[in-house]
């Protein structure tokens, strides 16, 4: 008798299984990329039914763009992790957030956004939103400060937790709370927890968007986005704009996310065990003056990351007492630390965080000339050699 897997766990490992053949009762494990740009139905009444199940707003495939069999078990994956009731699938992580901006606003509304978002937002708000007739306002991210920029035709939250430069906890209950008494939307970006580590459905927020090239795909060889939600109303509105702007995917790119998928937990566990240990030897280095990552104990953010999340990743950021000069240096020295703005790869990655990025984020104080911020993604390798390189970088940046 099959059971039903309790564990997210075991969920992901048995998702996007091949189902046997009838004829020879044997199978493949893995469902293959199904790539296909149209779909053929066997009789008219097959076409009939699954023309009236997507009128009825169901997940049914018609034509190649919805994706067939390998489509639908990644969206079932990331049902499955944010605890939602539908996914819509995204070439990139930004167009989810696109996604999400255009399906929940109209013209004349105004929304809220967080300081502390992926910078390219920003950019969705300079060139397209104003264009639209859509007013954005960007804010800390606590209800006092929010209350303050509420307008009459404020309609949306757009927050993401923790912050994408500087890893601040948000208060997703309390900020929940807010929206819900103000009427609006909560909407999150989840990829800092890809789903895994951190609920922000569960946790109060109505839409869930994670950039699937991080963490989901983790293994840096794919652009993926995704947009969850649990309400029927927002799932509507979701769907219609996902098939009327003709969001699609590729079948391949969701075979990859969902390979990559199945080892999700162990990633991130190990993500988050080498960085807490690449934490504990930066707090050791007399250059560092502050280090970003909730879930290292001197972290500002330490107890809401404890209250809200389920464990941690290998995101960090660290100021350091270097000037420009010695920074760059220290970041053209590393050696296993490959310098490049993503994340959520297998491999260890190095961003200087440039100043004007930094002055737009309400949580920092700018500490001057002789301070730099260096964002480091700490991968699967093993910590020492992690250590040993940064020992060695440390040592350039000084001469
Ligand atoms: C990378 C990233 C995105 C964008 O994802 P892409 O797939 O690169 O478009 C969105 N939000 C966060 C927090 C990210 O780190």
């Amino acid at each position: 008798m099959a059971s039903t897997p309790s564990h997210i766990d075991t969920l992901l490992l048995h998702s996007g299984i091949a189902e046997f053949n009838p004829k020879t009762q044997s199978a493949p494990v893995a469902l293959p990329s199904m790539r296909t740009s149209t779909v053929r139905f066997a009789n008219m009444q097959a076409l009939d039914q699954a023309i009236a199940e997507k009128s009825r707003g169901e997940r049914a495939a018609t034509y190649g763009r919805a994706g067939m069999d390998t489509h639908a078990a990644l969206e079932q994956v990331f049902c499955d992790l944010e605890g939602a009731q539908r996914a819509f699938l995204a070439p990139s992580g930004l167009s989810a957030i696109t996604l999400a901006f255009l399906a929940l606003l109209n013209t004349g509304d105004h929304v809220l956004v967080a300081d502390c978002v992926y910078g390219p937002v920003r950019y969705l708000d300079k060139t397209v939103l104003g264009r639209l007739g859509i007013e954005v306002s960007y804010c800390r991210a606590e209800p006092q400060a929010l209350e303050a920029q509420l307008r009459l035709n404020t309609r949306m939250l757009y927050i993401e937790s923790p912050g994408s430069l500087l890893f601040e906890m948000l208060d997703i209950p309390a900020l929940s709370e807010f929206a819900r008494k103000h009427g609006l939307v909560l909407v999150d970006d989840n990829t800092w927890g890809a789903g895994y580590v951190y609920k922000p459905l569960h946790l109060g927020a109505d839409v869930s968007v994670v950039a699937g090239t991080k963490y989901i795909g983790g293994h840096s060889d794919l652009m993926l986005g995704a947009v969850m939600a649990k309400d029927p109303d927002l799932v509507r509105r979701i769907n219609e704009t996902h098939y009327a702007m003709g969001y699609s995917i590729s079948a391949d790119d969701a075979w990859l996310a969902l390979r990559g998928v199945r080892t999700l937990p162990l990633r991130m566990r190990q993500h988050a065990a080498n960085a807490l240990e690449i934490c504990r030897y930066l707090a050791a280095r007399p250059e560092t003056l502050r280090l970003f990552h909730p879930a290292f104990p001197d972290d500002s953010g330490h107890a809401l990351w404890k209250r809200d999340c389920q464990g941690s990743n290998g995101m960090l950021a660290v100021e350091l007492a270097l000037n420009e000069a010695q920074a760059r240096r220290f970041v053209d020295s590393l050696q296993l630390f490959s310098i490049g703005y993503s994340w959520g790869g297998f491999e260890s990655l190095t961003q200087l965080v440039e100043p004007s990025a930094l002055a737009v984020h309400g949580y920092w104080q700018d500490g001057g000339a002789d301070r730099s911020v260096v964002r480091l993604h700490i991968g699967l390798e093993a910590p020492q050699d992690l250590m040993a390189d940064l020992d060695q970088a440390f040592q350039a940046a000084r001469q």
